[in-house]
């Protein structure tokens, strides 16, 4: 019923998503509280909002934060969350054509954000306009919510709850991957100081250049000074960098490091804090999968294996920093895991724990009406009989609770998110917004 509609419009969502890709809309915070987000942001979602209100729609810009696009009427109300903020690219990069131009070609939109997520925005728009024009009833409200800091923050998605803002009652964030992911690991982030020094060895720097705990680090290096020949040396580590939800894709330069400190320095050296490295590394702090000291018993579930990432490495004052980043399997609690890395202190009285961020896990059924709804329209729109998935990765669903992200990349397709040249398949653009429709359909007229 809504795909002929959506066909009709087809020239109108790529002239729109090419206009939105046109705005170089990187999240930068600023001081200035009429565009917190920067300029570039600013216009991206006055832009979109603008557009949803020739539409026919309401739209609400809220204090620059974010925004959102809304129609019909009911108590309950199905909610999508998706942004328009977009990670840096540059022609120096690699770009064939220039990231922020909208370049279409070989039947694929090239451009930062196509993908993630403007495109996937552009089809959620015009598949609510789908449904307006078709005049079809639905019981609750249809509303697309707009965030300006997803790639940095959560800011934006953060002040629409601290103002008060409606939760959505069921929906979804289109945002991810097709067909639908129903579980995500919790995230926590760890920090372990602790007092260091190398015997005979004076350390002039360690550095992972200020690597992000969430990318598997693909440089390290540590400058000695030997205290009696004064030679100074640099030992150099390379890997190659990942995603911290997959760090097995990844070969970790820090753990290269330890792994060679381990191996080459002093054995009997009987300053404690050198053997404070090495027992850490004895214990499986640097594993990958489910560190061997947090149980005999791998820690996983039907979402996966619990995985660790050692991203950050700093020496500053005499005391060593090292960062992890850790997903954790839905089941297991992360208070639990919180504890264990706590009871380091038992063996290490000098440790200081701490936990800079973490995020609850997402977790809604298989079985659930949500999970299987989506699905079956997605089976039902592409005739590909793909399961709803579980990931390591956070998305912008676990904004909400009764939420899980669907779409827009498919499955099987390479992920171009935050890649050169990411682009958007002009195919699967359409198809999504049609996909999308049909979910917004279900979803609002389901009791
Ligand atoms: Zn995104």
């Amino acid at each position: 019923m809504f795909d002929e509609i959506i066909e009709n419009q087809k020239n109108d969502m790529i002239d729109s998503v090419c206009k939105l890709i046109r705005f170089k809309s990187v999240s930068v915070e600023t001081e200035n509280p009429e565009i917190p987000f920067g300029e570039e942001c600013k216009n991206a979602l006055e832009y979109t909002l603008n557009l949803a209100k020739k539409l026919g729609f309401r739209t609400k810009n809220l204090d620059g934060y974010c925004g959102y696009v809304e129609f019909g009427e009911g108590e309950e109300m199905v909610g999508m969350i998706g942004h328009l903020d977009v990670v840096p690219a540059q022609m120096a990069d690699g770009w064939t054509t220039p990231p922020f131009e909208a370049t279409i070609r070989e039947n694929k939109i090239y451009g930062r954000g196509s993908i993630d997520d403007k495109g996937p925005v552009i089809a959620s728009l015009y598949a609510m306009k789908a449904i307006l024009d078709s005049g079809v009833p639905l019981n609750k409200r249809v509303r697309l919510i707009l965030g300006l800091n997803e790639e940095k923050a959560w800011k934006c998605i953060n002040h629409y709850k601290d103002i008060g803002e409606e939760t959505p009652t069921i929906g979804f964030s289109p945002d991810a991957d097709f067909p639908c992911i129903y579980a995500e690991k919790g995230i926590l982030s760890i920090r372990l100081h602790h007092p260091f020094s190398i015997k005979n060895e004076d350390i002039l720097n360690i550095d992972c250049k200020n690597n992000a705990l969430n990318v598997v680090p693909k440089y390290c290096s540590i400058t000695l000074k030997n205290n009696k020949s004064g030679v100074i040396s640099k030992l150099e580590f390379h890997g190659t960098s990942a995603h911290a939800a997959h760090p097995d894709l990844g070969d970790n330069a820090i753990t290269k490091l330890v792994k060679n400190l381990n191996s080459t320095l002093d054995k009997n050296c009987t300053e404690h804090e050198f053997t404070f490295l090495s027992q850490l590394y004895q214990l499986g702090v640097f594993d990958i999968t489910s560190p061997q000291f947090l149980s005999n018993s791998p820690v996983e579930d039907e979402s996966g294996v619990l995985t660790s990432n050692v991203g950050f490495l700093g020496f500053e004052n005499h005391v060593l920093e090292i960062g992890l980043n850790l997903r954790v399997p839905v089941n297991t609690s992360l208070a639990e895991i919180k504890e264990k890395y706590h009871k380091l202190t038992d063996i290490f009285p000098d440790l200081e724990v701490t936990f800079p961020a973490e995020q609850a896990p997402l977790y809604v059924p298989k079985d659930s009406q949500l999970v299987k709804t989506l699905t079956e329209i997605f089976h039902q729109k592409t005739g590909l009989n793909a399961d709803a998935i579980a990931i390591g990765g956070g998305t912008y669903a676990r904004a909400f609770p009764n939420c899980v992200a669907f779409g827009a990349n498919m499955p099987g397709q390479k992920d171009m998110c935050h890649q050169v040249d990411e682009f958007i398949n002009l195919d699967t653009f359409i198809l999504s917004a049609k996909i999308y429709a049909e979910a917004i359909f279900r979803l609002a007229t389901m009791d």
